[in-house]
């Protein structure tokens, strides 16, 4: 059986405004946020861009969405959650600042801003799943918490996963850090000596006792370390690297089962909106913009799944080439395809235009 993908056309350079009006219309006149009961916590989970990027999904579809929402009498909130990398939005502070800066203040939007997994990252709940990889996974706690979702996610090329979509929007931007370094890393952390101030955060939270200061250094025994990112996430100088050599392959397939566990956290109370505008070669976690695709529209579903496959299906369409000729020469359709493998949604969709 075939899943439905709506499918909102615009043109290119459509203004935001008229963007934000014809998803409103749609949403109201197919009823998709029934699933909204009265005083739900409604997480609107998105990206808020990186510095310079200009591709995020606009504020003023916030607006609307959390006046709809409450016109249900349930309570939105804004959130995402902290990066690995360094950078401002590797904690809710500067995360916030940046948010904020890109308009989505509650002036603008009319609804707070949480971050999903806390001061710094660590903030989680183990989801159990199904899966190949894992039995469960480290998701933010305030996305399990959250009665309903909202995952609103721009599309864009990625330089390791392929393509960013709701899986990608999912399954690493729902993750706490340590959920995070699980999808990435494959070896254990070790300490940059010239970023190291020998403050001893790390020492100090580290569970299985494996750090030590020599001459005011922090030091890693790799035979006791167990993984669990904590000395990543506690410290403040950048001074833990880890070792990022994840295969495209395999770090796809891992964004997927994580991306499961969110999913199975709303079974019937989530919804899925792609946007198909402003579509850049890298994803807006990336300083630079670059445009790759005319504006194509709004796809919205109840599987991500299918809503991702749509979505790739109409960028290649759209420009008449692959999306390893648009954005990075690596294999791309690895989540679509593992997510079916697995059992977890349907890429077979029927693409229904409003
Ligand atoms: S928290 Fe960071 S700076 Fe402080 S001792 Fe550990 S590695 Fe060094
Ligand atoms: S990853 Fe965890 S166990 Fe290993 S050194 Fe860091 S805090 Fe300790």
């Amino acid at each position: 059986m075939k899943e439905n993908v709506f499918f909102i056309h615009i043109v290119d350079g459509e203004a935001d405004e008229l963007i934000c009006q014809k998803l409103e219309r749609a949403i109201k006149a197919n009823d998709w946020l029934a699933f909204v009961k009265n005083q739900d916590l409604v997480a609107f989970k998105t990206h808020f861009g990186e510095e310079n990027t200009q591709g995020y999904v606009r504020p003023l579809n916030f607006f609307m969405l959390g006046r709809l929402v409450k016109e249900k009498n349930a309570r939105p909130f804004l959130t995402d959650t902290a990066t690995l990398y360094s950078g401002l939005r590797a904690n809710a502070v500067g995360h916030i600042e940046l948010a904020q800066r890109h308009g989505f203040s509650y002036e603008s939007t009319q609804i707070p801003l949480i971050m999903a997994d806390g001061l710094t990252g660590d903030e989680e709940i183990d989801v159990n799943i199904p899966g190949r990889l894992y039995q469960k996974v480290k998701i933010a706690s305030l996305i399990v918490k959250a009665q309903s979702l909202v995952l609103v996610s721009h599309f864009t090329g990625h330089m390791v996963s392929g393509f960013g979509g709701a899986l990608k929007n999912m399954g690493m931007g729902c993750s706490s850090r340590r959920g995070k370094l699980a999808q990435h890393s494959t070896a254990t952390p070790s300490v940059k000596k010239k970023k190291c101030t020998g403050c001893g955060a790390c020492i100090t939270w580290c569970p299985a006792q494996a750090i030590t200061l020599k001459e005011e250094i922090a030091q890693i025994d790799k035979k006791k370390c167990i993984g669990c990112a904590e000395c990543l996430t506690v410290c403040r100088f950048d001074a833990v690297g880890y070792n990022w050599s994840e295969t495209y392959e395999q770090l796809q397939r891992k964004i997927v089962e994580h991306a499961w566990g969110v999913a199975l956290a709303k079974p019937g109370k989530a919804l899925y909106i792609n946007f198909l505008n402003r579509i850049s070669k890298d994803c807006d976690c990336m300083g630079g913009y670059k445009k790759i695709s005319p504006d194509i529209g709004v796809l919205i579903a109840f599987d991500p799944v299918a809503l991702d496959a749509a979505s790739l299906d109409l960028v290649e369409r759209k420009t008449g080439k692959l999306l390893s000729q648009l954005s990075y020469d690596i294999p791309y359709r690895v989540q679509i395809d593992y997510a079916r493998e697995i059992g977890f949604g349907n890429p077979d969709y029927r693409l229904v235009e409003i």
